[in-house]
């Protein structure tokens, strides 16, 4: 394969920040981003050609195939019939089988034990009989959660006792599930890494995350645990990646359970896709996640991911983002806002990274 060269055009499908983000990083390198989606969302504002379009519009996926020197994406909820469209017609990063894997909770538990990789323990769950019975087997407390789209805590409902089993089916519409057992974690971390089409691995250092309200609030890099953990944490990114044949930004989701020498990993699941706890590394490491991703899938060599400091990355999350005028006015705040018009409660509108010298905290 000849290879990407500049002034080619990288196809995104998906029209969000993150799809912005990766069009900004395309032209950087001298690429341009067509960008692919239903409906217009920040991306549009950045990229050179866009597409307004249905994922089952075949005329416009296959011009735009046509248009594309590769094709990603910036979501895994992709229908898998439009990356199966756009694949035969040119080259589609990362491959269909990490968006089936990563789309269907269900396949990605068992994909992950297949290699060996601990995750809860779960119960596929089809209806009242199979969520009785995992129940017995799991326990209780237990979370129940929709096999797909799910994100940021949506789609999933924790139950205390087999009394609430009833209560969880009908919030999830009956649609089919999975029980996960709880992980009593200590903390909750991502590995974000690249892989190369050559197979080459570059791994962020490992970073902690901090939740309200299930949606991401604060990442910090590096994560606060043993040097032993978050090599064996990137091992498992590694793993995974490499039994996927992956190329591009894979984003690894974990809980640590334990202290210090007793900590072990327990993978929540993965995001095919650069991942809003690798935005630190805009800024924060000499590589962002974008570029590194957009290098991956033009099969360019991978950057550098060194960090450059101790860094805490905060999300803008609804009203948050109307401080932007202050949070300019700090020394040292690296502030990014998404362009987003209304800032609904929880909705990403932007985040500040901030970055520390080593010794500080
Ligand atoms: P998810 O949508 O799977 O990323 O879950 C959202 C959040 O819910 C996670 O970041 C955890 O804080 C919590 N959570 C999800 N699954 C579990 C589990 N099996 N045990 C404990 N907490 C969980």
């Amino acid at each position: 394969m000849s290879g990407v060269e500049p002034g080619a055009t990288i196809g995104i499908l998906g029209g969000g920040q993150l799809g912005r983000m990766l069009a900004m990083a395309c032209a950087d390198l001298g690429l341009r981003a067509h960008v692919y989606a239903p409906e217009t969302g920040p991306a549009f504002d950045v990229c050179a050609e866009a597409t307004l379009a249905s994922y089952d519009d075949e005329a416009a996926l296959e011009a735009f195939a046509r248009a594309c020197a590769v094709v990603t994406y910036e979501f895994e909820n992709v229908p898998a019939a439009t990356a199966d469209f756009l694949a035969a017609h040119g080259r589609v990063d990362p491959n269909g089988r990490a968006l089936a894997v990563s789309q269907d909770r269900l396949a990605e538990k068992r994909f992950l034990q297949s290699i060996g990789v601990a995750t809860a323990p779960f119960a596929m769950v089809d209806g009242a009989a199979d969520l009785k019975a995992g129940l017995v087997r799991l326990g209780a407390p237990a979370i129940l959660k929709t096999r797909r789209f799910g994100y940021d805590g949506k789609g999933q409902v924790r139950i205390d006792a087999q009394s609430q089993a009833a209560a969880a089916l009908a919030a999830m519409a009956n649609q089919p599930s999975i029980l996960e057992g709880l992980v009593a974690f200590t903390r909750e971390v991502s590995v974000v890494a690249a892989r190369g089409r050559d197979g080459a691995f570059v791994a962020y250092d490992l970073c902690e995350n901090e939740h309200v309200d299930h949606v991401l609030s604060l990442t910090r890099a590096p994560a606060c645990i043993t040097p032993k953990a978050a090599a064996s944490a990137t091992t498992i990114a590694r793993r995974i990646a490499d039994a996927l044949d992956y190329v591009g930004v894979i984003a690894v989701e974990m809980f640590v359970v334990g202290e210090g020498a007793h900590e072990t990993l327990v993978v929540n699941e993965m995001a095919p896709r650069v991942h809003n706890s690798g935005h630190w590394t805009l800024g924060g490491a000499d590589t962002s996640q974008f570029a590194q991703h957009i290098r991956a899938i033009c099969g360019w060599p991978l950057g550098s991911g060194r960090r450059r400091g101790r860094i805490e990355m905060r999300n803008l999350l609804g009203a948050q983002a109307l401080t932007w005028r202050a949070l300019l006015a700090q020394p040292g705040a690296d502030v990014h806002l998404y362009g987003k018009h209304q800032a609904r409660p929880g909705r990403k509108m932007g985040h500040v990274t901030r970055i520390f010298p080593e010794a500080e905290q």
